[in-house]
């Protein structure tokens, strides 16, 4: 059966992608199982970027878009007041104009138009998502949002979708930074969610948010200790207690990881002796006992 593991973390920088890579690195390593990481942080995805690859082939990813048929519309503005995202506009005599940016695809307006083919089916592309397999052994699945798409949660979904569907053993999953919809989504169904953090005031609240979400959707919790002599390291392991997570490793601030991120090489593989490169591997053996 497979296994599925999300790393997640607060703004940006806490080291959480460092932490996905190097671990999906390490369970391919030591388990000699099949292991996909999939970078769900699809407006910036750059875990490709760590492990020093190039993205392989993508597939374009559609959504539904309405077109309106003038000819037939009535001018009754019921699509427009249905629009949650307020992606429908209309002129005084109801005539509704569509602004594609805000559509996030819900055809709620198609179902409440009462004129059939008042509404016709036109799609746009939001985003990519690619398939790389790495020198590394690992499969990496990659969503990337189309540049000025403002609607993240459809790809999300379609990405993770495709991650879970073609997994093998082990699926890795990198969400987004914070606990917006598109995290929950992405770490729903984890067997195991590993909240990366730094021991400022901003990881601190970063992090409750996460091991709240993590406690509503009754998931075993891990907490990883990124940069862990430059603040209040006590501070994080009295919240992770507080939400029956363990804190797993604390890695101190690392010239050899800022390297690494760098470079594009995984401590794990090129730096295998290394103190941290130890700890990603130790994770991913306490990870095996538990998924
Ligand atoms: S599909 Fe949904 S979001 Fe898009 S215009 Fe229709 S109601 Fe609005
Ligand atoms: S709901 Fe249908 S008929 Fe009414 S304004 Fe919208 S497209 Fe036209």
């Amino acid at each position: 059966m497979r296994a599925q593991v999300a790393v997640s973390g607060g703004k940006g920088g806490t080291g959480k992608s460092t932490v996905a890579v190097n671990l999906a690195l390490a369970l391919a390593d030591v388990a000699s199982k099949s292991v996909t990481l999939a970078d769900l942080d699809v407006e910036a995805p750059n875990d490709h970027l760590l492990l020093g690859v190039a993205l392989g082939e993508g597939t374009p990813v559609e959504q539904f878009l309405p077109r309106f048929n003038y000819g037939l519309c009535t001018r009754c503005r019921k699509c427009a007041e249905v629009c949650e995202e307020h992606a429908i506009i209309t002129l005084r005599d109801g005539t509704p104009f569509l602004m594609p940016n805000l559509c996030s695809g819900c055809r709620a307006c198609e179902i409440v138009c009462p004129v059939p083919g008042a509404i016709e089916e036109s799609s746009k592309v939001i985003g990519w998502i690619h398939e790389t397999n790495t020198p590394h052994g690992l499969r990496l699945i990659t969503g990337l949002l189309k540049e000025g798409e403002e609607r993240s949660m459809p790809l999300v979904v379609e990405a993770k979708k495709r991650a879970v569907e073609t997994a093998g053993d082990l699926l890795v999953i990198d969400t987004a930074a914070g606990t917006g919809n598109t995290v929950s989504s992405a770490i729903e169904g984890s067997d195991l969610l590993i909240a990366v953090t730094e021991p400022t005031p901003l990881g601190l609240h970063d992090t409750e948010l996460i091991l709240r979400l993590g406690s509503l959707m009754k998931l075993r919790m891990w907490v990883v200790i990124n940069r862990s002599d430059l603040g209040d390291a006590e501070a994080v392991r009295n919240l992770a207690r507080r939400y029956g997570a363990e804190v797993v490793a604390e890695i101190p601030y690392s010239e050899t990881l800022l390297e690494s991120y760098v470079s594009g090489r995984p401590v794990v593989v090129h730096r295998r002796d290394c103190e941290e490169a130890r700890k990603f591997f130790e994770i991913a053996e306490r990870v095996l006992e538990v998924v």
